[in-house]
Protein backbone atom coordinates (compact mmCIF):
# COMPACT_ATOMS: atom_id res chain seq x y z
CA UNK A 1 0.00 0.00 0.00
CA UNK A 2 1.38 3.61 -0.51
CA UNK A 3 3.20 5.50 1.60
CA UNK A 4 3.37 8.88 1.98
CA UNK A 5 7.36 10.86 2.11
CA UNK A 6 7.70 14.32 2.29
CA UNK A 7 10.81 16.09 0.49
CA UNK A 8 12.57 17.63 3.92
CA UNK A 9 13.06 20.98 2.62
CA UNK A 10 10.12 21.76 0.75
CA UNK A 11 7.29 19.51 1.89
CA UNK A 12 6.21 18.15 -1.54
CA UNK A 13 4.84 14.93 -1.41
CA UNK A 14 5.32 11.54 -3.00
CA UNK A 15 3.85 8.54 -2.23
CA UNK A 16 5.71 5.00 -2.74
CA UNK A 17 3.01 2.54 -4.67
CA UNK A 18 5.16 0.22 -5.99
CA UNK A 19 2.27 -2.84 -5.86
CA UNK A 20 0.92 -0.80 -9.16
CA UNK A 21 4.24 -2.19 -10.81
CA UNK A 22 2.22 -5.04 -11.32
CA UNK A 23 -0.94 -3.38 -13.49
CA UNK A 24 -1.54 -4.16 -16.86
CA UNK A 25 -1.22 -1.24 -18.95
CA UNK A 26 -3.73 -1.24 -21.83
CA UNK A 27 -3.51 2.03 -23.57
CA UNK A 28 -0.10 0.67 -24.62
CA UNK A 29 1.77 4.03 -23.39
CA UNK A 30 4.06 2.12 -21.37
CA UNK A 31 6.64 0.36 -22.73
CA UNK A 32 7.68 -3.20 -21.24
CA UNK A 33 10.07 -4.89 -23.94
CA UNK A 34 11.04 -7.29 -21.12
CA UNK A 35 7.46 -8.14 -21.25
CA UNK A 36 6.43 -11.57 -23.16
CA UNK A 37 4.28 -10.95 -26.12
CA UNK A 38 1.09 -12.24 -25.68
CA UNK A 39 -0.75 -12.41 -29.69
CA UNK A 40 -4.31 -13.12 -27.24
CA UNK A 41 -6.04 -10.09 -26.45
CA UNK A 42 -6.68 -9.65 -22.85
CA UNK A 43 -10.38 -9.17 -22.22
CA UNK A 44 -11.64 -5.69 -20.79
CA UNK A 45 -11.76 -5.84 -17.12
CA UNK A 46 -14.14 -2.93 -16.96
CA UNK A 47 -16.63 -4.44 -19.44
CA UNK A 48 -19.87 -5.76 -18.71
CA UNK A 49 -19.89 -9.50 -18.46
CA UNK A 50 -16.70 -9.36 -17.20
CA UNK A 51 -17.18 -8.05 -13.51
CA UNK A 52 -15.78 -11.02 -12.01
CA UNK A 53 -12.31 -9.41 -12.66
CA UNK A 54 -12.72 -6.88 -10.80
CA UNK A 55 -13.25 -6.54 -6.85
CA UNK A 56 -17.13 -6.52 -5.83
CA UNK A 57 -18.88 -3.33 -6.37
CA UNK A 58 -19.24 -1.50 -3.63
CA UNK A 59 -22.35 0.87 -5.50
CA UNK A 60 -23.81 0.18 -8.64
CA UNK A 61 -27.01 2.56 -9.86
CA UNK A 62 -28.85 -1.07 -10.90
CA UNK A 63 -28.56 -4.89 -10.86
CA UNK A 64 -28.28 -4.55 -14.79
CA UNK A 65 -25.83 -1.37 -14.04
CA UNK A 66 -25.33 1.46 -16.28
CA UNK A 67 -22.55 2.95 -13.71
CA UNK A 68 -20.51 0.63 -11.36
CA UNK A 69 -17.62 1.17 -8.64
CA UNK A 70 -15.50 -1.05 -7.02
CA UNK A 71 -12.20 -1.04 -4.99
CA UNK A 72 -8.86 -0.65 -7.09
CA UNK A 73 -7.18 -3.79 -7.43
CA UNK A 74 -3.88 -2.02 -7.33
CA UNK A 75 -4.45 0.83 -5.00
CA UNK A 76 -2.16 3.52 -4.40
CA UNK A 77 -3.71 4.12 -1.13
CA UNK A 78 -6.10 1.88 1.29
CA UNK A 79 -9.01 3.53 0.46
CA UNK A 80 -9.10 4.00 -4.01
CA UNK A 81 -11.81 3.42 -5.76
CA UNK A 82 -12.95 2.96 -9.43
CA UNK A 83 -15.61 4.43 -11.07
CA UNK A 84 -16.71 2.76 -14.41
CA UNK A 85 -18.71 5.45 -16.50
CA UNK A 86 -20.48 3.35 -18.32
CA UNK A 87 -20.91 -0.06 -19.86
CA UNK A 88 -19.62 1.27 -23.20
CA UNK A 89 -16.21 0.45 -24.25
CA UNK A 90 -15.85 3.36 -26.49
CA UNK A 91 -18.21 6.03 -25.07
CA UNK A 92 -16.91 8.74 -23.04
CA UNK A 93 -18.67 11.78 -20.79
CA UNK A 94 -18.75 13.48 -23.84
CA UNK A 95 -20.43 11.21 -25.89
CA UNK A 96 -22.77 9.52 -23.59
CA UNK A 97 -26.34 10.69 -23.12
CA UNK A 98 -27.32 13.29 -20.37
CA UNK A 99 -29.02 11.09 -18.29
CA UNK A 100 -25.86 8.57 -18.10
CA UNK A 101 -23.67 11.56 -16.89
CA UNK A 102 -26.06 12.55 -14.19
CA UNK A 103 -26.09 8.74 -12.88
CA UNK A 104 -22.10 9.05 -13.09
CA UNK A 105 -22.06 12.32 -10.93
CA UNK A 106 -24.67 10.38 -8.68
CA UNK A 107 -22.06 7.82 -8.16
CA UNK A 108 -19.35 10.36 -7.75
CA UNK A 109 -22.24 11.98 -4.93
CA UNK A 110 -22.56 8.20 -3.33
CA UNK A 111 -18.97 7.72 -2.42
CA UNK A 112 -17.92 11.32 -1.54
CA UNK A 113 -20.86 10.67 1.07
CA UNK A 114 -19.69 7.74 1.97
CA UNK A 115 -16.61 8.58 2.71
CA UNK A 116 -17.26 12.09 4.56
CA UNK A 117 -19.85 10.53 6.71
CA UNK A 118 -16.46 8.75 8.39
CA UNK A 119 -14.41 12.07 8.54
CA UNK A 120 -12.09 11.67 5.41
CA UNK A 121 -11.56 13.97 2.85
CA UNK A 122 -12.28 12.96 -1.02
CA UNK A 123 -10.59 13.58 -4.30
CA UNK A 124 -11.56 12.42 -7.37
CA UNK A 125 -10.17 12.01 -10.82
CA UNK A 126 -10.16 11.32 -14.44
CA UNK A 127 -7.19 10.09 -16.75
CA UNK A 128 -7.69 10.13 -20.03
CA UNK A 129 -4.60 8.15 -22.34
CA UNK A 130 -1.61 6.68 -21.44
CA UNK A 131 0.03 10.51 -21.24
CA UNK A 132 -2.38 11.49 -18.65
CA UNK A 133 -2.27 8.17 -16.26
CA UNK A 134 -4.34 5.81 -17.29
CA UNK A 135 -3.56 2.00 -17.87
CA UNK A 136 -6.70 1.04 -18.67
CA UNK A 137 -9.05 2.20 -22.11
CA UNK A 138 -12.52 1.84 -20.61
CA UNK A 139 -14.00 5.59 -19.69
CA UNK A 140 -13.35 5.68 -15.97
CA UNK A 141 -12.88 8.09 -12.86
CA UNK A 142 -11.26 7.38 -9.54
CA UNK A 143 -11.48 8.15 -6.27
CA UNK A 144 -8.94 8.47 -3.02
CA UNK A 145 -10.60 8.82 0.51
CA UNK A 146 -7.55 10.04 2.81
CA UNK A 147 -7.69 11.83 6.50
CA UNK A 148 -6.64 15.01 4.56
CA UNK A 149 -4.88 15.64 1.05
CA UNK A 150 -0.44 16.84 1.81
CA UNK A 151 0.63 18.93 -1.73
CA UNK A 152 -2.17 21.10 -3.68
CA UNK A 153 -5.36 21.01 -2.01
CA UNK A 154 -3.43 21.42 1.32
CA UNK A 155 -1.95 24.65 0.28
CA UNK A 156 -5.21 25.87 -1.48
CA UNK A 157 -6.77 25.39 1.72
CA UNK A 158 -4.62 27.32 3.38
CA UNK A 159 -4.48 29.74 1.18
CA UNK A 160 -8.48 30.00 1.50
CA UNK A 161 -8.40 30.51 5.35
CA UNK A 162 -5.34 33.26 4.83
CA UNK A 163 -7.50 34.79 2.49
CA UNK A 164 -10.46 34.56 4.47
CA UNK A 165 -9.20 36.06 7.23
CA UNK A 166 -7.72 39.00 5.19
CA UNK A 167 -10.93 39.74 3.11
CA UNK A 168 -13.71 37.94 5.19
CA UNK A 169 -15.29 36.11 1.87
CA UNK A 170 -14.36 33.29 0.43
CA UNK A 171 -11.71 33.29 -2.42
CA UNK A 172 -13.20 31.23 -5.23
CA UNK A 173 -16.61 33.36 -4.88
CA UNK A 174 -14.74 36.56 -4.83
CA UNK A 175 -12.62 35.09 -7.58
CA UNK A 176 -15.46 33.92 -10.86
CA UNK A 177 -17.07 37.18 -9.27
CA UNK A 178 -14.34 39.23 -10.56
CA UNK A 179 -14.00 37.42 -13.99
CA UNK A 180 -17.45 37.22 -14.81
CA UNK A 181 -16.96 41.27 -14.31
CA UNK A 182 -13.58 41.07 -16.56
CA UNK A 183 -15.00 38.38 -18.70
CA UNK A 184 -12.12 37.80 -20.89
CA UNK A 185 -10.82 34.21 -19.09
CA UNK A 186 -14.59 33.31 -18.94
CA UNK A 187 -15.35 30.13 -20.98
CA UNK A 188 -18.77 29.53 -19.98
CA UNK A 189 -21.70 30.98 -17.62
CA UNK A 190 -24.62 28.51 -16.78
CA UNK A 191 -27.42 29.02 -14.12
CA UNK A 192 -25.73 27.09 -11.83
CA UNK A 193 -21.69 27.37 -12.85
CA UNK A 194 -18.82 29.10 -14.35
CA UNK A 195 -16.20 28.00 -16.20
CA UNK A 196 -12.86 30.24 -16.28
CA UNK A 197 -9.64 29.62 -17.70
CA UNK A 198 -7.16 30.14 -14.63
CA UNK A 199 -5.09 33.99 -14.73
CA UNK A 200 -1.88 31.92 -14.32
CA UNK A 201 -2.72 28.64 -16.56
CA UNK A 202 0.32 25.80 -15.80
CA UNK A 203 -0.68 24.66 -19.39
CA UNK A 204 -2.41 26.02 -22.15
CA UNK A 205 -6.24 25.74 -22.48
CA UNK A 206 -5.94 24.56 -18.67
CA UNK A 207 -9.74 25.07 -16.90
CA UNK A 208 -11.75 25.52 -13.73
CA UNK A 209 -15.24 24.94 -13.11
CA UNK A 210 -16.39 27.21 -10.01
CA UNK A 211 -20.32 26.39 -8.66
CA UNK A 212 -21.68 29.93 -8.34
CA UNK A 213 -23.19 28.20 -4.73
CA UNK A 214 -20.91 28.73 -2.07
CA UNK A 215 -20.09 25.08 -0.67
CA UNK A 216 -17.37 23.72 0.44
CA UNK A 217 -18.29 19.67 0.01
CA UNK A 218 -19.43 18.36 -3.40
CA UNK A 219 -21.50 16.46 -1.42
CA UNK A 220 -23.91 19.51 -0.83
CA UNK A 221 -24.37 19.92 -4.18
CA UNK A 222 -28.51 19.69 -4.90
CA UNK A 223 -30.72 17.91 -7.44
CA UNK A 224 -30.77 21.20 -9.74
CA UNK A 225 -27.00 22.02 -9.63
CA UNK A 226 -26.68 17.74 -10.75
CA UNK A 227 -28.43 17.95 -14.09
CA UNK A 228 -26.29 21.69 -14.53
CA UNK A 229 -23.27 20.21 -13.49
CA UNK A 230 -23.04 16.96 -15.56
CA UNK A 231 -24.36 19.23 -18.71
CA UNK A 232 -21.91 21.58 -18.09
CA UNK A 233 -18.38 19.11 -17.06
CA UNK A 234 -19.56 17.59 -20.71
CA UNK A 235 -19.11 21.13 -22.28
CA UNK A 236 -16.08 21.47 -21.22
CA UNK A 237 -14.77 18.35 -21.73
CA UNK A 238 -16.21 18.61 -25.57
CA UNK A 239 -14.31 21.18 -26.04
CA UNK A 240 -10.49 19.59 -25.27
CA UNK A 241 -12.14 16.62 -28.02
CA UNK A 242 -13.56 19.33 -31.10
CA UNK A 243 -9.87 21.45 -30.27
CA UNK A 244 -7.16 18.93 -29.72
CA UNK A 245 -9.25 15.72 -31.35
CA UNK A 246 -9.73 13.15 -28.44
CA UNK A 247 -6.62 14.82 -26.42
CA UNK A 248 -5.29 12.30 -23.58
CA UNK A 249 -6.68 14.66 -20.20
CA UNK A 250 -7.18 14.69 -16.58
CA UNK A 251 -9.87 16.38 -14.63
CA UNK A 252 -9.87 16.15 -11.02
CA UNK A 253 -12.33 17.60 -8.09
CA UNK A 254 -11.06 19.26 -5.36
CA UNK A 255 -13.45 19.56 -2.35
CA UNK A 256 -13.23 19.72 1.80
CA UNK A 257 -15.29 19.24 4.27
CA UNK A 258 -14.67 22.63 5.57
CA UNK A 259 -15.47 26.31 5.08
CA UNK A 260 -13.73 28.51 3.92
CA UNK A 261 -13.11 25.63 0.97
CA UNK A 262 -15.56 25.88 -1.90
CA UNK A 263 -15.09 22.92 -3.91
CA UNK A 264 -14.04 23.04 -8.18
CA UNK A 265 -12.88 20.84 -11.07
CA UNK A 266 -9.97 21.46 -12.19
CA UNK A 267 -9.07 20.47 -16.66
CA UNK A 268 -6.22 19.57 -18.65
CA UNK A 269 -5.30 18.49 -21.46
CA UNK A 270 -2.10 16.84 -22.38
CA UNK A 271 -1.37 19.18 -25.68
CA UNK A 272 2.67 19.68 -24.02
CA UNK A 273 5.03 17.35 -22.66
CA UNK A 274 6.54 18.47 -19.23
CA UNK A 275 9.86 19.77 -19.41
CA UNK A 276 12.96 20.93 -17.00
CA UNK A 277 11.82 24.23 -15.89
CA UNK A 278 8.57 22.43 -15.02
CA UNK A 279 10.16 19.92 -12.82
CA UNK A 280 13.40 21.82 -12.00
CA UNK A 281 11.64 24.76 -10.66
CA UNK A 282 8.21 24.36 -10.41
CA UNK A 283 7.66 27.24 -13.14
CA UNK A 284 5.04 26.35 -15.58
CA UNK A 285 5.52 27.19 -19.07
CA UNK A 286 2.07 27.96 -20.87
CA UNK A 287 2.95 28.34 -24.64
CA UNK A 288 0.80 27.35 -26.20
CA UNK A 289 -2.09 29.96 -26.17
CA UNK A 290 -2.74 33.06 -23.81
CA UNK A 291 -5.20 33.01 -21.09
CA UNK A 292 -7.69 34.99 -22.71
CA UNK A 293 -7.28 33.39 -26.27
CA UNK A 294 -7.99 29.55 -25.22
CA UNK A 295 -10.92 30.93 -23.31
CA UNK A 296 -12.22 32.35 -26.08
CA UNK A 297 -11.98 29.35 -28.21
CA UNK A 298 -12.83 27.23 -25.61
CA UNK A 299 -15.94 29.12 -25.21
CA UNK A 300 -17.26 28.96 -28.44
CA UNK A 301 -16.88 24.85 -28.87
CA UNK A 302 -18.27 24.67 -25.30
CA UNK A 303 -21.54 27.11 -26.26
CA UNK A 304 -21.89 25.44 -30.02
CA UNK A 305 -22.05 21.68 -27.62
CA UNK A 306 -24.25 23.04 -25.78
CA UNK A 307 -27.10 25.79 -26.86
CA UNK A 308 -26.62 25.06 -30.48
CA UNK A 309 -24.85 28.26 -31.02
CA UNK A 310 -21.50 29.68 -30.86
CA UNK A 311 -22.83 33.65 -29.87
CA UNK A 312 -21.53 34.23 -26.83
CA UNK A 313 -24.02 35.79 -24.45
CA UNK A 314 -21.79 36.52 -21.54
CA UNK A 315 -19.88 38.99 -23.90
CA UNK A 316 -22.96 41.17 -24.81
ZN1 LIG B 1 -14.38 -2.22 -21.63
ZN1 LIG C 1 -17.14 30.40 -2.11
Amino acid sequence: MGIFIFDELTGTPTVLASNRVKRDDQTGAVKTPEAPKENVPKPCYFCKGNESLTPPAVYQDADDWNVRVFFNKFPIVDYHEVIVHSPNHDLDLTELPDEQNVRYVRALLNRTNYYTAQGLEVMIFNNRGGKAGASIMHPHSQLIALAGFPGIIEQEKQEAIRYYNEHHSCYWCDQYKADLVIKDRVVYESKHFVVLVPKASRWSYEMILIPKSHKPNFEYIDEVEINDFARVLKGALKAYDVLFNKPDRNFWIHTQRYDPYHWHVGFIPHIKVVGGLELGAGIWVSDRASPEQAAQELGRQVRLELDGTAVNSISK
